[in-house]
C-alpha cells in the first residue's frame, strides 16, 4: 500500500526508469567494494526540468528500482519522500539524512573523531530524542577532526615539545626562541614546518615557523627577528579567506588564534561557554568611558582586540545590552583582525564596510615598533589594508547603541521574491504564471526592502522553487525580546553543519549526480530556516544575534565567489538607482544554475543589498547609489568534480558584463577575500584587470597614502614589500 504513491509518482518517469544502469543486486558487496561501482554517475538528467520536486522523484525512483544502492542508504528513500510531500520536519530530515549514512566509513571515521559525550548527543538525536531535551543535559566538549587530530601529531612531533624541539634542533637550525615579555620569562608558542591550509582548502604551504602570540610586546620582538633574518611575517584569524593571503613556504605564519581553533572543524565555540582568554592582550574589548562627541546618533568607541572573534563580541554585547556593531560578517567564527583586512561586510543599504567603522588602528611595524594611525584620511588606507602595514594588534571601532531586530524571515515565490527584469527569459523548470500587476508589486516589494530595510538579504538554494528572503528593520523598544537563535536551535544547527561536513565528504555520497546532491542540501537549507507562519511575526532578538542569525555554518566547507556590483544610475532619471541590475545579477546567476546539467552550484546563490565604503581599496568604494553584494557557493564535491571553476568563470563573465547609463562597464569588483583570483574578465587575468583598470586610481592612493604614515612612523613601501607582504599582494602593489 505504502508503495502506491511512489509507484503513481513514478509511472511519468518511466522512460527514466529505462535509461538507467542496470540494477546490481549482490547484497554481499562490501561497502568498500560499492565505492568503486560507478553506480549512480552516470544517469542521464532530466535536462531543462531541474526543479526540486522532480530530482526528489528521480532520486526516490532510483532507489526504489536498484536494491543495493537503497541498501547503501537505508531510510534515505523514505525521507527524502517525506519532503517531496511535504511532510518532512527540520529535525526529522535531519535524522533520516544521519541514519542513511551511519554505516558509511566516513560517517564512522567522523563520529569516533567526537568525544564520548557529543556521541551521545549525537546518538540521542538519531535514536529520536529532540534537541530541547538533548540541550536540558548541557555540556558540550571540542571534538577534534580527524584531520586536525592528525595536524596537532604532525605539529607535536615538529618542535613544540622541549624533547622534540631538542630533537629538532639537534637536525637542523635553531628553532628560534621569541619572548613576550620584558623579562624574557616567557617563550612565544611556536611550531616548526607545520603545514598550513585554510578553511576553504585553496591555500597550503608550510611556513618555516608559526607562532602564536599573546602580547604586543612578542609581536614586536618576532618582526625584529623577522628583520634581521630577512623574513616575511602574515597573520591569520579562522583562516577563512580563499585567496591566497596568508604565508609562503619559509616564511613566518602567526596565528592569532591558538591553533585547536583556528584548525578545528567542526567548531563548537557558539555552543561553548566562553574560554578564559585573560592571557591574551588580542582577546580584549574596551569599551571608552564617554560617548563619541559630536555625532548625531549616539556613538561609543571599543578598542578591540585583532583575535578578539565575532562569537566573542556577540556575547560582549549581549552581556552589556548597550552597544553593537551596525554591520558584521553572518558567521560567527572570524577574527576582527581577518575581516578588517579585507574590508569583510554585511548588509543593508546604510551600511558600508567593517573597515568603516575603524577610528583608530594599532599595529607592529616593519621594525618592531607598536604604532597606531587615527587620523581619518589615513585611515582610508590604513583600516583596510590586507595586513600590508603590519600586524594589526587592535583595532577600535565606532559602535553604536544597542537596537534589537525584528525577524521577518520569509520564503517566497522565487519569481516574487525578486521579480526577474523585463525582457528576462526564466528556466522553465521555475517559470510560473504571474500577472503584470503582480510583477509589478513583487518589484516595488523588493525595491522597498532594498531601498529602506536596516538589513536585506536573499538566498536561493538550488532547484527550490522558494527564495529566503531575510529582510529586517530595527527598533530601540526592547519589549518581548528573545535569545535568537534558540538553545536548542543552536545545537540543530551544530548538527546540521556537521551532518553537511560528513555529507561533503563522503565517497558514496559523492556518487550521486550533482542535481542529487544539491537537491539533498538545498532541501535541509530550507527546512533548517524558520517557516512561515505567525512565528516570524514574532521574532525580535539583539541586533548582534540577528547579524549573525545562523551559526554552525563553520562546519561544512563550502567554496565561494563574491562580486560587488555599483548600482548605477536610471538612465531616465540619473538622481535616482537603477534597481534592474540587482534583478538581472540574480537571474543571471539562476538561468546560468539551470544552463549546467552539472549541478556546479550546490549549495547557495546570495544576494545582499549594502552601501559604498569610503575605504580606499574596498570593492564598495564610489558606489553612490549602493552596491548588490552578490556570491553563488558550492560544496567541495563540486569542486573536486572539477565542475566549479568554469561555473565561476561563466558567472563572473556575464555579473561583470553589466554596463551603466554611459554605455561603460560598471566597475564591478570581486571580494577580495573569496574566489578571483586565476579567473579572467574578458580575456584579461583579474589581477591584471583589478590593477589596470578596477583599481587604477585607487592602487596609486593607497601607496601614497601608506607612504605618507610610513613617513612620520619610520618606515617606507619597501619595507612593507620585504616583510609584510605576499605574491599575490607584491603582483597587485609593488
Ligand atoms: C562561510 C563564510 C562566510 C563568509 N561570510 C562573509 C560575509 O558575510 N561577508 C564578508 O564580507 N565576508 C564573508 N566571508 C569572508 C570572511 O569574512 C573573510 O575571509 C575574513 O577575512 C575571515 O576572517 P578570518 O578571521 O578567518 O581571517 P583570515 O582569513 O585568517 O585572514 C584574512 C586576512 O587577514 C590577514 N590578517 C588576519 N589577521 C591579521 C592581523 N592581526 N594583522 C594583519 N593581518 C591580518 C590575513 O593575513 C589574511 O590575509 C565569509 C567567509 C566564510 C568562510
Amino acid at each position: 500500500m505504502r508503495l502506491l504513491p511512489v509507484l503513481l509518482r513514478v509511472l511519468p518517469l518511466a522512460p527514466l526508469i529505462s535509461a538507467l544502469p542496470p540494477s546490481r543486486s549482490d547484497p554481499n558487496l562490501s561497502l568498500h567494494q560499492l565505492l568503486d561501482i560507478p553506480i549512480i554517475k552516470d544517469i542521464a538528467p532530466i535536462l531543462s526540468d531541474f526543479r526540486s520536486g522532480r530530482i526528489l522523484d528521480e532520486i526516490i525512483t532510483y532507489l526504489l528500482t536498484h536494491i543495493e544502492a537503497n541498501s547503501l542508504f537505508p531510510g534515505l528513500r523514505q525521507v527524502l519522500q517525506l519532503v517531496r510531500d511535504g511532510k518532512a520536519d527540520r529535525a526529522g530530515y535531519s535524522r533520516g539524512l544521519l541514519k542513511s549514512i551511519q554505516a558509511h566509513p566516513k560517517f564512522a571515521e567522523a563520529f569516533a573523531s567526537l568525544d564520548n559525550d557529543l556521541q551521545d548527543k549525537v546518538t540521542a538525536f538519531m535514536n529520536g530524542d529532540s534537541a530541547e531535551r538533548i540541550v536540558k543535559k548541557c555540556g558540550f566538549s571540542v571534538p577534534l577532526s580527524p584531520a586536525a587530530k592528525e595536524h596537532f601529531k604532525r605539529m607535536q612531533e615538529s618542535g613544540i615539545t622541549p624533547s622534540s624541539r631538542r630533537w629538532l634542533n639537534s637536525k637542523r637550525e635553531t628553532s628560534p626562541v621569541i619572548y613576550e615579555d620584558n623579562a624574557n620569562s616567557k617563550p612565544m608558542t611556536v611550531y616548526t614546518a607545520a603545514e598550513f591550509e585554510n578553511w576553504g582548502l585553496t591555500v597550503q604551504h608550510t611556513p618555516s615557523y608559526t607562532f602564536v602570540p599573546t602580547t604586543i610586546e612578542g609581536v614586536k620582538n618576532l618582526i625584529k627577528w623577522a628583520k634581521v633574518s630577512s623574513k616575511r611575517v602574515r597573520a591569520a584569524g579562522y583562516r577563512h579567506t580563499w585567496t591566497n593571503m596568508y604565508s609562503q613556504d619559509g616564511e613566518i605564519l602567526l596565528s592569532m588564534l591558538d591553533l585547536r581553533t583556528a584548525t578545528t572543524i567542526p567548531d563548537c565555540s557558539s555552543i561553548l561557554p566562553s574560554k578564559d582568554y585573560t592571557g591574551s592582550e588580542f582577546k580584549r574589548i574596551e569599551l571608552e568611558a564617554q560617548d563619541v562627541p559630536g555625532t548625531s546618533e549616539k556613538k561609543r568607541l571599543a578598542r578591540i582586540g585583532a583575535a578578539v572573534t565575532n562569537e566573542d563580541f556577540r556575547r560582549w554585547a549581549i552581556a552589556n545590552n548597550a552597544w553593537t556593531t551596525p554591520l558584521n560578517v553572518v558567521v560567527v567564527e572570524i577574527t576582527y583582525g581577518g575581516s578588517n583586512a579585507p574590508m569583510c561586510h554585511g548588509g543593508g543599504i546604510r551600511h558600508k564596510t567593517i573597515s568603516d567603522l575603524v577610528r583608530r588602528i594599532e599595529y607592529v611595524d616593519a621594525n618592531g615598533e607598536h604604532q597606531s594611525v587615527t587620523n581619518p584620511v589615513q585611515l582610508k588606507a590604513a583600516a583596510g589594508s590586507f595586513g600590508l602595514l603590519g600586524i594589526v594588534t587592535h583595532i577600535t571601532i565606532e559602535l553604536d547603541a544597542m537596537s534589537y531586530a525584528n525577524l521577518r524571515p520569509l520564503k517566497q515565490e522565487i519569481g516574487l521574491a525578486i521579480p526577474p527584469p523585463k525582457d528576462f527569459k526564466v528556466p522553465a523548470a521555475i517559470r510560473e504564471a504571474y500577472t503584470p500587476a503582480e510583477l509589478e508589486a513583487a518589484r516595488q516589494d523588493f525595491i522597498q526592502k532594498a531601498e529602506t530595510n536596516y538589513y536585506s538579504e536573499w538566498f536561493w538554494f538550488p532547484y527550490q522553487s522558494k527564495a529566503f528572503v531575510n529582510c529586517w528593520n530595527n527598533t530601540e523598544e526592547p519589549s518581548g525580546l528573545i535569545d535568537y537563535p534558540t538553545y536548542p536551535d543552536l545545537f540543530l544547527q551544530w548538527l546540521e553543519g556537521w551532518l553537511g561536513g560528513v555529507i561533503n565528504d563522503d565517497p558514496l555520497f559523492r556518487a550521486f549526480p550533482g542535481r542529487w546532491q544539491a537537491v539533498i542540501f538545498s532541501s535541509l537549507a530550507m527546512l533548517s530556516l524558520p517557516p512561515n507562519g505567525p512565528l516570524n511575526s514574532q521574532i525580535k532578538t539583539h541586533l548582534v544575534n540577528a547579524l549573525h542569525f545562523r551559526r554552525g555554518i563553520h562546519n561544512m566547507r563550502v567554496r565561494d565567489m563574491e562580486l560587488q556590483i555599483p548600482i548605477p544610475p536610471l538612465a531616465s532619471d540619473p538622481t535616482k538607482p537603477d534597481w534592474t541590475v540587482a534583478q538581472r545579477a540574480w537571474w543571471d546567476a539562476i538561468d546560468a544554475v539551470y544552463a549546467d546539467p552539472k549541478a556546479p552550484m550546490r549549495v547557495a546563490l546570495e544576494m545582499r543589498i549594502m552601501g559604498d565604503s569610503d575605504v580606499i581599496m574596498a570593492a564598495q568604494t564610489n558606489n553612490k547609489f549602493g552596491t548588490v553584494s552578490i556570491e553563488v557557493l558550492t560544496s567541495m564535491a563540486a569542486a573536486a568534480e572539477g565542475v566549479w571553476e568554469p561555473f565561476v568563470q561563466e558567472i563572473a563573465t556575464r555579473w561583470m558584463n553589466y554596463t551603466g547609463p554611459d554605455g561603460g562597464y560598471l566597475n564591478t569588483r570581486p571580494h577580495w577575500a573569496k574566489e578571483w583570483d586565476g579567473m579572467k574578465v574578458r580575456g584579461t587575468p583579474w589581477k591584471q584587470y583589478l590593477r589596470e583598470t578596477s583599481y587604477k586610481d585607487e592602487i596609486p592612493a593607497f601607496k601614497d597614502a601608506l607612504a605618507q604614515i610610513g613617513q612620520a612612523q619610520g618606515w617606507g613601501l619597501q619595507d612593507l614589500k620585504d616583510r609584510f607582504s605576499v605574491p599575490l599582494l607584491d603582483d597587485l602593489f609593488f
